[in-house]
């Protein structure tokens, strides 16, 4: 998610006490600031080093060339601007992953992060590999929202008209909530994908469930979010469930670690949360939907956490790991990670501090290597089963950063 906005907006208001502001826009850490380390963001944006949507799909096509049959990518669907969506899948285990990238457009640490983790399973011949990929199967979907990279914003890029269109029983009725006619001050409409998504697999759009409401489902309305539940639903008849989904993201930039961590003070690196469903821990959904499961979405998510931790040790800003923004009564029911832990997967939500354009080059390389090692040990754990033996509430462990600065 992109919380970018809304920092800002607390940010503006601090701005007196905390930070000193330097002309031209940029903010800077105040001498004297307690923490760690600056937080500096450009506001001239630089998107070199990020993979755009024909690199990647060119890259997809070499990692599966080299991989000699490992890695098998596989177009999946299609944007409304007509880019392909791609799968790439390697392992043979019968415990699945599914990892998405960028559904934020401008949010790309994880597409690169993904085709690390590809290139590597598809090319190592170690014994922790082959026994790695004898038990797990990865399913990677590095880049899926392309119109929405190729226009360096959060949206992806479909006029309702388009909507009406691919869904002519929704002629006349009103306009999704989350569909905005521009967005990241591009004047192209488009929907907030990360809130299309419905835990009844099946479901079809309907006028009188427009427009809705951020707390309830979405409706599969885009073609990127259908190509997703199709991939989805896929996994799920084949492996008779799908264990984990992970979303890759990124979140402000300046937001330090509280609450009397170790790291206090420190920029926080990467936050993972588990679903957001609402008081008592989703409780309202139980009846409707008995395989969600919360606790086993915080196991993966602490799994993650661990494994970032014992790779860069405690003290290293890498390791900043925390808690996503997730007060008891946060509630997105229309989200994919929602969506598909209704299911009954583990989710986990990854958010890297600094939208992409915001961190310069040598942070970007720290944390996509930080994502990757998450995403890795999650891999890791399911193959040696830990993760089924980790204590979930021991994510409650795991440092927030100033959730009380923030309104919703
Ligand atoms: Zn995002």
């Amino acid at each position: 998610m992109n919380r970018r906005n809304r920092t800002r907006l607390a940010l503006a208001a601090a701005v007196p006490l905390i930070l000193g502001v330097a002309p031209g826009g940029a903010s800077y850490a105040a001498p004297g600031e307690p923490g760690q380390g600056s937080c500096k963001t450009a506001d001239d944006p630089s998107w070199e080093g990020w993979s755009n949507h024909a690199e990647v799909v060119h890259q997809l096509d070499q990692i599966e060339q080299t991989s000699k049959g490992r890695v098998q990518v596989d177009k999946v669907g299609e944007t409304q601007k007509g880019r392909g969506l791609y799968t790439a899948r390697v392992g043979t285990g019968d415990r699945v992953i599914l990892v998405q990238s960028a559904i934020h457009g401008n949010e790309r640490t994880g597409t690169e992060a993904l085709l690390g983790i590809l290139r590597d399973l598809g090319s190592s011949n170690d014994a922790a590999t082959q026994q790695l990929l004898q038990s797990v199967t990865l399913v990677a979907m590095p880049m899926v929202n392309p119109d929405g990279g190729e226009l360096n914003r959060r949206r992806n890029d479909i006029s309702w008209d388009e909507v009406v269109a691919r869904h002519p029983q929704l002629a006349g009725a009103p306009r999704a909530w989350y569909h905005s006619l521009q967005s990241d001050g591009i004047n192209l409409p488009g929907f907030d994908l990360n809130r299309d998504f419905n835990p009844d697999l099946d479901y079809v759009p309907q006028p009188g469930d427009l427009p809705g409401r951020q707390e309830d489902a979405g409706f599969f309305l885009s073609p990127e979010s259908e190509a997703i539940r199709d991939v989805y639903v896929g996994l799920r008849d084949e492996f008779g469930m799908v264990d984990a989904v992970v979303d890759l993201h990124h979140m402000g930039p300046c937001d330090r670690l509280t609450g009397g961590s170790e790291q206090d003070g420190r920029l926080i690196s990467v936050a993972l949360d588990y679903p957001p469903l609402g008081v008592n821990d989703g409780a309202a959904y139980k009846a409707q939907w008995p395989l969600l499961d919360q606790d086993s979405s915080r196991r993966y998510a602490l799994a993650a956490a661990n494994g970032i931790k014992a790779a860069y040790g405690n003290q290293s800003p890498a390791a900043a790991v925390g808690r996503y923004f997730h007060p008891d009564a946060r509630e997105f029911a229309g989200q994919g990670r929602s969506a598909f832990a209704m299911n009954g997967s583990a989710t986990v939500l990854f958010e890297v501090r600094g939208q992409a354009d915001d961190l310069g080059q040598k942070l970007h390389g720290m944390l996509i290597q930080s994502v990757r090692t998450g995403v890795e040990s999650m891999i890791a754990a399911m193959a040696s089963g830990e993760v089924d033996t980790l204590d979930g509430d021991d994510f409650f462990e795991l440092p927030d950063y100033g959730w009380d600065t923030e309104s919703d």
